[in-house]
C-alpha cells in the first residue's frame, strides 16, 4: 500500500499543490480537482485508512493503526493531501468519536456523509476564559429545558468550523454542574445554522489565515437542540474528548513526519545547488550537520510513533498512555527543530512562502500548543514515570560510596 499510495501521491496530488493553493487563496473553495483525486484514491483502495474500527459496510480500508502509521506520513508530505484519502482531520477523530459513541440516527445522518467525504465537521472544546489545557474547566453551559438542551458559551481556535462544508460542531459543556470534575461535561451536536451559534472571526495561526479550515472564534446564545443531539452518556464528555484527543494526537504526529521527510530532502538539495564563498553550501560542516541531525531526530521520531501505533492496536489507550504524551513533545519539538533548520538553509527564501519551510515552522510551534501543550504532557510523563527501574536497591547508588 506504501508503494500505491507513493505512485499515486507522485503522480496525481504533488503536480496539484501550486494549482491546489492558487485556487483556496483566491476562491476560499477546494478547487474541483479534489472530488476528482478523491473519487480515484477511493476506486484505489486508498481511502479512510485511519479508521481501524471500520465495519465491513463502511467505505474504505480497515487498517491497524501501525498499517496507517507510514500511510499517514506519505499524505503528510502536503497539508491537503490526507483530504484527498478521507484521512484528514479534524474529521478523522470525529468519525471515530461518532463510531464509538453516535446513536443509530446520529450515524445515518453524520457518521455515514463523513465516511463518503461529503461534509466536514469541528470540535468545539476550548474556551478563551479559561485554561482549556484542562479539560475540567470548560464552561460552556448546556441545559435542560423539555426535550432540549440549551446552550450558551464562546468557543475558540475551532478548526474547521468555516470550511464551506462544515456542517456540524460537537460542542463539549457542562451538562451538570454538580458532577464531579470529571463527570460535569457532556458533547453535544449543533448543527451548522442553527439559530444561536455563530461564528465571530477566524484566528490565523501567526498572521496565516487559511481559507479553508482555519480556526475560528465562536460564539453560543442560546442554542437550542434536541437531546438527541447528545453524544454518548450525559456526564461522560470528559472521558470522550480524552478518548478522542488520543488518536487526533497519534494522527497529527503521523502526518507531521511526512512534512519532516519533505524538508530534510528540500535542505539537501539546496545545499549541493547553492553556492556561497566559492563552494556549495552543503561543503560547510554546519549544513552537514543540520541536515544529519534532522535525520536522526526523525527516525527517532518516527519510531517512537510506529511504537505507539503499535502499542494502540494490541492494547488500546491505556497501553499507550505513555506513548502517546511522547510522542506529541517528541513529534512536535523534532518538527519545529527540522523546520528551524530548513528555514535557515534557505536564507532569506527561508521566511517567504516560496518553500514549505517557514508554513511548517509555524505549523510545529503551533503543534506544541494543540492537543495538549508540552508542558501538560510532560507533566503526565513525570506522574506516570516508572518507579522501579531498581526498586528499593536504589539506596545502594546515593551517598557515600554511592557512585
Ligand atoms: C492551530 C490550532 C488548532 C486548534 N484546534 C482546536 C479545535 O479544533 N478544537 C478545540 O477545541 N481546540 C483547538 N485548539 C485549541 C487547543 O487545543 C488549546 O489551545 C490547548 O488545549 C491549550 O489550551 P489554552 O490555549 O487555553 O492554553 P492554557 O490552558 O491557557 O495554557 C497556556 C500555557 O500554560 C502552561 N500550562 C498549562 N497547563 C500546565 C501544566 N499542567 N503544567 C505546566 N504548564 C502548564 C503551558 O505553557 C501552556 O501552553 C487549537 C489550537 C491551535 C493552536
Amino acid at each position: 500500500m506504501q508503494e500505491e499510495l507513493e505512485a499515486f501521491f507522485r503522480k496525481e496530488v504533488l503536480p496539484r499543490n501550486r494549482d491546489w493553493h492558487n485556487h483556496v487563496s483566491k476562491h476560499g473553495t477546494a478547487p474541483a480537482f479534489l472530488e476528482t483525486l478523491k473519487a480515484e484514491a477511493r476506486r484505489r483502495g486508498l481511502w479512510n485508512l485511519g479508521l481501524p474500527d471500520l465495519k465491513d459496510d463502511q467505505p474504505g480500508t480497515r487498517l491497524t493503526n501501525l498499517e496507517f502509521a507510514p500511510l499517514a506520513a506519505i499524505m503528510g508530505r502536503l497539508p491537503w493531501a490526507p483530504i484527498v484519502f478521507n484521512c484528514n482531520a479534524p474529521n478523522v477523530p470525529n468519525m471515530e468519536i461518532l463510531q464509538k459513541f453516535g446513536s443509530l440516527e446520529q450515524k445515518r445522518q453524520w457518521l455515514a456523509p463523513l465516511l463518503d467525504g461529503k461534509i466536514w465537521t469541528a470540535f468545539g472544546m476550548t474556551e478563551p476564559e479559561v485554561a482549556s489545557s484542562d479539560a475540567r474547566n470548560i464552561r460552556t453551559r448546556i441545559r435542560r429545558d423539555g426535550n432540549d438542551y440549551v446552550i450558551d458559551g464562546r468557543k475558540w481556535f475551532i478548526s474547521g468550523a468555516n470550511h464551506p462544508d462544515c456542517k456540524i460542531v460537537i460542542v463539549v459543556g457542562v451538562t451538570d454542574e454538580e458532577g464531579g470534575s470529571s463527570a460535569q461535561h457532556s458533547h453535544v451536536i449543533v448543527p451548522v445554522g442553527t439559530p444561536g451559534m455563530e461564528i465571530v472571526r477566524t484566528l490565523p495561526i501567526f498572521g496565516r489565515g487559511e481559507a479553508l479550515g482555519a480556526p475560528c472564534e465562536i460564539v453560543l446564545r442560546n442554542v437550542r437542540v434536541p437531546q438527541s443531539n447528545r453524544l454518548g452518556e450525559e456526564g461522560a464528555g470528559f472521558a470522550m474528548s480524552q478518548a478522542r484527543l488520543g488518536v487526533a494526537r497519534v494522527h497529527h504526529c503521523m502526518r507531521s513526519l511526512g512534512s519532516c521527510d519533505v524538508l530534510i530532502q528540500l535542505m539537501r538539495e539546496r545545499s549541493t545547488a547553492r553556492k556561497a564563498f566559492g563552494r556549495p553550501i552543503g561543503d560547510f560542516a554546519n549544513i552537514q550537520d543540520m541536515i544529519a541531525l534532522s535525520r536522526i531526530e526523525l527516525e527517532q521520531a518516527k519510531l517512537l510513533v510506529f511504537k505507539t501505533a503499535w502499542l494502540l492496536d494490541e492494547g488500546g489507550p491505556e497501553a499507550a498512555r505513555r506513548e502517546v504524551s511522547m510522542i506529541k513533545v517528541a513529534v512536535a519539538r523534532t518538527y519545529s527543530a527540522i523546520a528551524d533548520r530548513a528555514v535557515q538553509v534557505f536564507g532569506a527564501m527561508g521566511v517567504s512562502d516560496d518553500t514549505p519551510a517557514s508554513a511548517a515552522y509555524t505549523a510545529a510551534r503551533a503543534m506544541r500548543i494543540y492537543d495538549g501543550p508540552d508542558e501538560v504532557h510532560l507533566r503526565t510523563l513525570f506522574r506516570l514515570e516508572p518507579r522501579e527501574v531498581v526498586g528499593e536497591s536504589a539506596h545502594y547508588l546515593l551517598g557515600e560510596r554511592g557512585l
